[in-house]
């Protein structure tokens, strides 16, 4: 059987939620027993978005193929089953890349190379690709209608409809109806104007996602159908909602699925959507709350670290507790202790996650140290076990010097160098050690405890490692190496046994974690990190009661 498309495009706005739409209609056809595949296009000209610039660009998402891509397809994976590669992020880099490779070959025997058919052509390749042994491959289109980078793919997608027919294609359009607070009024123009937009390009959506902030009433889904020449059943009320993790269910109560199935002429079970139920009841109905601190130096734009907050957000859940998370900027803590102290007396957690360069790594230093002399819960994540070691290095090991040669190439003391195979290797596109590797993990340590099993993959995204010259002079000093790759090339995973949480691992578990999945260590991490604020609740209660019964006994500050 082959399988059916839904595109899924965007108008009026970035930012209105495309991916999520895109992942949440996934969700909702796994539910009722369809197999799905997700794909996203970027229409900017980067290969890939791994050199790009997180503030530009959030978070970079890695699959276990090793593949650098959009944090939507974080999204997809987290919302379904779908296994993602690179085959399911193209950006117009990458198409160009291979049309200019092949020309090159002369594989276009002389023809001249164009947009249509040659660049359509290379999409519809890819879609079809992704599109194998499912029944329905979802394919959100980046950008926003009317950009001129993504008319190739409009343009394809076009022709999908074209060779496929309308009941192997479904046009998902997803648009804003905005609130005009000075007229009191919900407005449908710029919805117009956008579905205007791509019938001009020969696309005429099948249904439209409407992000709003209330619920469209009856009359204003007639007119919207009405004009934008769509069933006034497929005018949806896509409203905000204070979880991502409700979307599926927003979606599924104006029939969403039911129609995706009519228009495509599938035939499929009923949903069931028990298990989102729940985990949308957890999130809001909490048992307490429990308060990470994230220290790093992106922490004032979230999206650079999506993939991170959601796991957090899994692992509360876990323990139904609601997350709140601090970003703390690392070069805030680059001052004196008291301001340190100050600055990260209230968390339960600490977590310093991945980056890169050397900005902001004394102010991690100091998180860590923290952490770590005063028994806090702390997860460190790439960069975050890196500064880990060099911090145990130098505060006690002797090594006051130690560093990682990406901060200071002069270091005498390499705790953390460069991947010895990359050594020589200067340009910055896809030299890093990426995607999935299997770690083993050694018995009775901490991350056995957390993991349950001793051997484990996760994904990677960096360039430097633990140099293991150091392993004897840590070790001594009581730091633990808990996880190695099989050959014991790599360091993995650290853990301070005389510390009650104290991990760091190479990888990113984060990219594995889903709502209904939490990753063992942000489970183990997060519930750590409650019971630690359990305690010091209890001391500081027990402070007080004795301050009131006895206050000559309690030494005064
Ligand atoms: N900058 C470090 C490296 O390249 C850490 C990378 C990361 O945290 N993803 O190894």
């Amino acid at each position: 059987m082959s399988a059916k498309y839904i595109f899924v495009t965007g108008g009026v706005v970035s930012s209105l939620g495309k991916g999520l739409a895109a992942a949440s209609i996934g969700c909702l056809l796994e539910s009722r027993g369809l197999k799905v595949n997700l794909m996203k296009f970027d229409p900017y000209l980067n290969v890939d978005p791994g050199t790009m610039s997180p503030f530009q660009h959030g978070e970079v998402f890695v699959t276990d193929d090793g593949a650098e891509t959009d944090l939507d397809l974080g999204h997809y994976e987290r919302f379904t089953h779908a296994k993602l590669s690179r085959d399911n992020n193209w950006t117009t880099g990458r198409i160009y890349e291979q049309i200019i490779a092949k020309e090159r070959r002369g594989d276009y025997l002389g023809k001249t190379v164009q947009v249509i058919p040659h660049v359509t052509n290379e999409i519809k390749t890819a879609m079809k690709k992704v599109a194998q042994d499912v029944d329905v491959a979802i394919v959100e289109i980046g950008g926003t209608v009317g950009d001129i980078e993504s008319l190739p793919f409009l343009e394809a997608i076009r022709q999908m409809r074209q060779e496929l027919g309308r009941e192997n294609t479904l046009f998902v359009h997803v648009t804003l109806v905005p609130f005009i607070a000075a007229a009191q009024e919900l407005k449908t123009k710029p919805t117009q104007h956008s579905v205007k937009e791509l019938l001009s390009i020969g696309i005429q959506p099948d249904m439209l996602l409407c992000r709003t902030d209330r619920f469209l009433a009856k009359e204003m889904k007639s007119k919207i159908a009405l004009f934008c020449n769509v069933e006034e059943g497929a005018v949806i009320t896509a409203k905000d909602v204070a979880s991502i993790y409700e979307v599926p269910l927003v979606l599924s109560q104006e029939s969403v699925d039911t129609l995706v199935l009519k228009y495509l002429h599938l035939q499929a079970d009923e949903h069931d959507l028990k298990q989102w139920e729940d985990i949308v009841h957890r999130i809001y109905n909490p048992k307490d709350e429990v308060n990470i601190g994230i220290v790093g130096k992106y922490v004032e734009y979230e999206d650079s670290y999506k993939s991170l907050k959601e796991a957090l957000v899994h692992g509360a859940l876990a323990h139904n507790l609601k997350l709140q998370v601090n970003w703390i900027e690392a070069e805030g803590l680059e001052q004196d202790e008291a301001s340190r102290d100050a600055q990260l007396g209230d968390y339960d957690g600490i977590l310093v996650p991945g980056g890169f360069g050397k900005r902001g790594i004394e102010g991690m230093l100091q998180a860590i140290r923290y952490a770590r002399e005063k028994k806090v819960p702390y997860f460190g994540i790439c960069l975050g076990m890196q500064t880990a070691c060099i911090e145990f290095a130098r505060n006690l090991c002797g090594l006051a010097d130690a560093n990682s040669s990406e901060f200071d190439p002069a270091t005498p003391h390499r705790v953390i160098y460069k991947l010895r195979e990359l050594r020589g290797v200067e340009e910055l596109g896809g030299t890093m050690r990426l995607g999935a590797w299997t770690c083993k993990i050694e018995p009775g340590t901490l991350a056995h405890k957390v993991y349950g099993k001793l051997e484990i993959s996760e994904r990677h995204r960096h360039r430097y490692e633990f140099n293991r010259e150091y392993e004897g002079t840590l070790t001594a000093a009581g730091l633990r190496i808990s996880g190695s790759t099989p050959d014991g090339t790599y360091v993995e995973m650290i853990e301070l046994p005389d510390h009650p949480y104290f991990i760091g691992c190479q990888f990113h578990p984060e990219f594995k974690s889903k709502p209904l999945e939490p990753h063992p260590l942000f489970k183990s991490f997060v519930g750590a990190a409650y019971e630690y604020g359990q305690r010091r609740k209890a001391a500081r209660h027990a402070e007080e009661v004795e301050m009131f019964l006895r206050p000559e006994k309690v030494a005064r500050p």
